[in-house]
């Protein structure tokens, strides 16, 4: 019998305790420089003319009491991502989330990268000052992932085996660029990059589950998925646990932590619901999502966790 799911924030210890798991490992959470996150900030209150939805930011707090929030969630390591919306971000940005990974408690060095030049410059850089985890924005970006310019950076990721958050869906928005057809090329070119397919692929969820079974480094986070707000605009399919039992070993826990319109454990809960559905994924399927596998791909397994 699996210990119920956590509907409070302060049930989501209780459940990973009796579950017998140490903590959550997240990577996909969004730290960034405060005048850049306030902005962020102002886009999803006005998110009423951008989605025709309300979205009101949850946990809006001062940075120290964000960090503070996340670990008291539970969380014992997280992979903070920055994306640029236009060129000459993505170098003083990934610069940015390398220091705060460094200096940050729980945190791993991160990147990004934008199509320009330069771009396998600074994330080589990057690469070799030991980012665990980077961040490509198709979307937001408004970027074609195919773009030449940014071959050699995918080669290099595919090389150093660094995992690559990924939003290529059409979910909230559809995009110029999206679509998860455009980033099968890029698997293509570079089978072996350890591609994190975010919100997976939302809402072209079944495309992204052929990926991932196509691609044996191709994985999901679990990022505003299958929660109320999102059930609502893009729902999961009827089959959704079922499909997950092949590729359970390739699911990561995201939560887009701190922008999320609801509470971190209705994310938890969602992935318990998965998990309760078929008797095939029940409690290994959640030791590898909230912990195994994002550990594995951060990098964390062979040290005592990120939380120094
Ligand atoms: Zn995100």
């Amino acid at each position: 019998m699996e210990p119920d799911t956590p509907s409070h924030d302060e049930e989501i210890r209780p459940w990973l305790s009796k579950l017998g798991l140490p903590g959550l490992v997240d990577i996909h959470t969004h730290f960034l420089p405060e005048r850049v996150l306030h902005k962020v900030w102002a886009y999803f209150d006005a998110a009423g003319t951008h989605y025709g939805l309300d979205w009101p930011v949850q946990y809006r707090y001062d940075e120290p009491t964000r960090l503070r929030v996340l670990a008291d969630l539970g969380v014992e390591a997280f992979a903070p991502l920055v994306y640029p919306h236009k060129s000459g971000m993505a170098e003083w940005l990934t610069e940015w989330a390398v220091d705060f990974g460094r200096d940050t408690d729980g945190a791993v060095p991160t990147a990004t990268m934008y199509p320009e030049s330069g771009v396998a410059a600074y994330l080589g850089r990057a690469l070799r000052a030991g980012v665990r985890c980077v961040k490509a924005h198709v979307q937001v970006g408004e970027f074609d992932p195919r773009d030449p310019l940014l071959d050699e950076a995918w080669g290099l990721l595919a090389e150093a085996a660094v995992p690559v958050v990924v939003h290529c869906g059409h979910g909230p928005l559809r995009g110029q660029h999206t679509g998860l057809d455009v980033f099968g090329e890029v698997l293509a070119r570079h089978p072996n990059l350890v591609a994190v397919l975010a919100h997976a692929g939302m809402p072209e969820y079944g495309v992204a589950l052929d990926l991932v079974e196509r691609y044996p480094k191709v994985h999901l986070d679990t990022t505003m998925v299958g929660v109320g707000f999102t059930e609502r605009i893009a729902p999961l399919p009827k089959d959704w646990s079922a499909r997950l039992v092949p590729v359970a070993d390739r699911v990561v826990l995201g939560s887009d932590y701190p922008n999320i319109p609801y509470p971190y454990a209705e994310q938890l809960a969602a992935i318990g619901g998965w998990a309760a559905a078929d008797d095939r994924l029940g409690r290994n399927f959640l030791r590898a999502v909230l912990y195994d596998t994002p550990a594995r791909l951060l990098g964390l397994e062979h040290s005592e966790g990120a939380r120094r």
